[in-house]
């Protein structure tokens, strides 16, 4: 069988498309020793001892190389591309990677600046210098920046790899002496010592650092000839448990799900890419576990990438309890020197199990088995600025380069990964069955019109609130908005609280007191009176999290209602801490965003309340559907997921949509199958292939006057080269103005892949050889999420 287009289309069909400006163009000469080059391009030469040329990549935005001379004395193993050097660009020194050895340059030699320093006496990662050249040419993005991006802050720095040395505290024999009289005076030093101890092999800093120590207690024992402080290489240590794997018992697999594990079991030394479609609660983590087993077992490495909101402690728990290899985990909480740790552990294969939300798609691994992406479909996923890259679809590509198998794991799928599944290029493995007894709760329309509301609940709905509740369950009440309400507005003009700087309203908050734009973070007080008519009759209008919270605390006073929203979880442990409380079962209601909807397993719910229904219905994004259908089946399938069945009632003022009926009377599939014809019949995604340019100025004539000679030029271009790739507007963003600046969208749109890449290029060189263009803000989405 051929490889499958591995990426929406044909990622595989892309040929190298070089970014070379025109010759003479005026971006080609910014920099006195730069070099117009292919940016990752193929490598002319990849080792050689004494090149004469060093092509650079350098973290710029500018789609180039830059040639440099090397130093006098080269690295123990000669110039190779993939090794950091430290060279002067402008009036800074900065950290670039060598891209290729060569002997020629467009400028003479000795005009060429030479490099300060080597940073590595051998490449980077092959696998991660791989994905970064792909990730570049695939995003249109200059690999410079893709390159640091993709590194971790320190490499960034300059700081090495390797030979780090680990930094341990062990007892000394006169330590582990009778009590010492210098110690009286000082009983945290004490503590320490009695702790340390315990551990004969010493412990390293953080782990002292992290029971409350602190350095300066360590040092005083040392000088006191108690402690003694040891230097370990970092590689040296931990070592994987040798022999036994698991440190608990696998479960016993329903049908459905050893199904599943058998046919991804099949293939395991081929690329293989499969669709796992499985109900919420249909034991997906079950099957990701001894999929993961059977890899590392045989040697590899294992990848899994969980959307942002997945990352919990309760998901690592889950990991870390049933293996006794170290399960790396690669969250937003770790420091700079953690991250490189678990980089070199990944990329040495001392880790076996990597876990991470978005960028940790770009692990170096030397020994990969698997790639799993839980929650495919999930939109942190993608990047929304700088590097639009999305993880899914690099993991398709990684997998592919690697000939290893794929797991993208959903209970509703991407229509790009349900295309490519119905299409044969992936394996389409369905469990259709709960793990637990009752099958996933359907949805119930409940009509909103003409009803009187309460915090945005009507009447029937709140008796069914009540019902729950006196039965001894909790309920989930789900509402996209946070804040007290959407707006304020004057009763006795219309005056609504418009941001000055978006096209936006000001959201309602009242803890604290506060308007604020969601779109720019702007703040201001609240009104006394309407600032249109001085009238005092300003009042709030709609509904979100906290005045849903406000109303639900006051009808139903007997249980806590706990609110869960960015505002409310500021703090890192209080989203866990009120999880913990709500798993001890008792009644509660829960008020909250997405934060809540997704992923976690909260087994006492048996009535989920969607206050609102009908955002994504009729949005003018054409993804907004699909999303919003996708948030309403997770959300549902928080609802009854041990014992008892579970209800979720839906409010919406459209309960006649056929979009929202099909959704609830059949389910996402028969969904998802109706909106991928629309598509097709469309020309959208995943029929089509879309780039998005993005253009921003503080001035509507300047970012219009870009917009339109852009797409002149691309269409003349486009015309002349006889390409079939559309090009459509500039249009204005949905919100023209945001942050006081205006926003305009050129969308460029092809049957062919190969296509839309060289137009996005030539649009990108374009725009990076035009003067005005820097005056401008300008970025390429390819493959956009959204059209916002
Ligand atoms: P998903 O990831 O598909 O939402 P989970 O893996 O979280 O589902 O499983 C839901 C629940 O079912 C969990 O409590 C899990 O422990 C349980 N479960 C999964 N597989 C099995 C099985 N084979 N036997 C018994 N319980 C299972
Ligand atoms: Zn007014
Ligand atoms: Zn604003």
């Amino acid at each position: 069988m051929p490889p499958p287009d591995p990426l929406p289309g044909t990622a595989y069909g892309l040929s190298v498309v070089s970014n070379r400006l025109p010759p003479g163009a005026p971006g080609a000469t910014t920099a006195e020793h730069s070099s117009r080059a292919e940016a990752g391009g193929q490598l002319p030469d990849s080792s050689c001892i004494s090149p004469s040329v060093l092509r650079v990549a350098i973290p710029t935005p500018l789609r180039r190389l830059f040639d440099y001379r090397p130093s006098q004395a080269p690295p123990p193993d000669g110039w190779q591309p993939g090794i950091r050097v430290r060279v002067p660009f402008g009036r800074r020194l900065v950290v670039g990677v060598v891209e290729s050895c060569r002997h020629d340059s467009d400028l003479p030699l000795a005009k060429l600046k030479p490099v300060e320093e080597w940073l590595d006496a051998s490449p980077l990662p092959a696998d991660w210098l791989w994905l970064c050249r792909f990730t570049a040419r695939y995003y249109q993005h200059s690999l410079g920046d893709t390159l640091h991006q993709a590194m971790p802050v320190l490499l960034r720095q300059g700081r090495p790899v390797a030979g780090r040395m680990r930094e341990q505290w062990r007892v000394t024999d006169s330590g582990r002496g009778p009590g010492d009289e210098r110690l009286k005076r000082a009983p945290r030093q004490a503590e320490l010592l009695a702790m340390l101890r315990q551990h004969p092999h010493g412990l390293p800093t953080q782990a002292v650092v992290a029971q409350s120590f602190t350095r300066e207690q360590l040092l005083a024992l040392v000088e006191k000839g108690l402690l003694e402080r040891q230097e370990t290489p970092l590689t040296a240590s931990p070592q994987p448990a040798s022999g036994h794997l698991l440190a608990e018992p696998s479960l016993p697999l329903k049908r459905e799900q050893a199904a599943a594990l058998a046919a991804i079991h099949e293939r395991l030394d081929h690329f293989h890419p499969c669709l796992l479609h499985g109900v919420t609660g249909s034991g997906k983590t079950e099957v990701y576990l001894q999929l993961i087993e059977a890899v590392v077992s045989r040697g590899r490495q294992a990848l899994l990438l969980v959307p942002e909101i997945g990352l919990t402690p309760q998901t690592l728990a889950r990991f870390r309890q049933r293996f006794q290899v170290p399960v790396v985990a690669l969250h937003s909480g770790l420091t700079d020197n953690e991250r490189l740790d678990a980089w070199e552990a990944a990329a040495s294969g001392r880790a076996p199990i990597i876990i991470g939300t978005r960028s940790a798609i770009f692990t170096p691994l030397s020994r990969p088995g698997v790639i799993i992406v839980d929650e495919e479909h999930d939109g942190s996923f993608k990047q929304q600025e700088g590097l639009r890259y999305h993880a899914r679809d690099l993991a398709v590509a990684r997998a592919h380069h690697h000939g290893i198998p794929l797991v993208l794991g959903t209970a509703t799928p991407s229509l790009e990964s349900l295309h490519h599944a119905r299409s044969g290029a992936y394996r389409h493995l369905r469990l259709t069955q709960r793990a637990s007894r009752h099958a996933p709760a359907r949805l119930e329309l409940v009509d909103l019109r003409g009803r009187p509301r309460q915090g945005g609940l009507i009447p029937p709905v709140l008796e069914a609130i009540r019902g729950t509740l006196d039965a001894g369950h909790q309920v989930l009440v789900f509402i996209n908005r946070r804040g007290f309400a959407p707006t304020l507005a004057c009763h006795a003009c219309g005056w609504l609280a418009d941001c000055d700087h978006c096209d936006a309203r000001m959201t309602l908050h009242r803890q604290p007191p506060v308007l604020a734009c969601h779109h720019c973070d702007k703040r201001r007080p609240i009104p006394d009176a309407c600032p249109a008519c001085g009238s005092g009759d300003l009042r709030p209008l709609g509904s979100g999290t906290e005045r849903t919270e406000e109303t639900l605390a006051a009808l139903f006073p007997q249980v806590p209602v706990h609110r869960i929203d960015r505002d409310s979880t500021r703090r890192r442990d209080a989203f866990e801490a009120i999880l913990t409380e709500v798993k001890r079962g008792e009644p509660c209601l829960l008020v909250g965003t997405q934060m809540l909807a997704k992923g976690h397993h909260l087994p006492h719910v048996t009535l989920v309340v969607v206050v609102n229904a009908d955002a994504g219905l009729y949005a003018s994004d054409f993804r907004a559907l699909e999303h919003s259908a996708q948030l309403l089946v997770q959300v549902a399938g928080r609802a009854g997921r041990s014992s008892h069945p579970g209800r979720v009632l839906v409010q919406t003022l459209h309960d006649d949509d056929p979009h929202l009926r099909l959704l609830a009377e059949t389910g996402y599939d028969a969904l998802a199958e109706q909106l991928l014809a629309e598509r097709r019949a469309a020309g959208l995604p995943p029929f089509r292939f879309l780039a998005l340019l993005r253009l921003e100025s503080p001035r509507e004539d300047a970012a219009n006057a870009l917009a339109s000679n852009a797409s002149a030029a691309l269409r003349e271009w486009l015309q002349a080269r006889g390409l079939g790739v559309d090009c459509l507007g500039p249009v204005p963003a949905p919100m023209e103005r945001r942050q006081n600046r205006y926003h305009l969208q050129l969308m460029l749109a092809s049957d062919k892949r190969s296509q839309l890449h060289e137009a996005c290029a030539q649009l990108t060189a374009w725009l990076e050889a035009t003067p005005e263009a820097r005056k401008a803000r300008w970025s390429l989405d390819v493959d956009p999420q959204t059209l916002s």
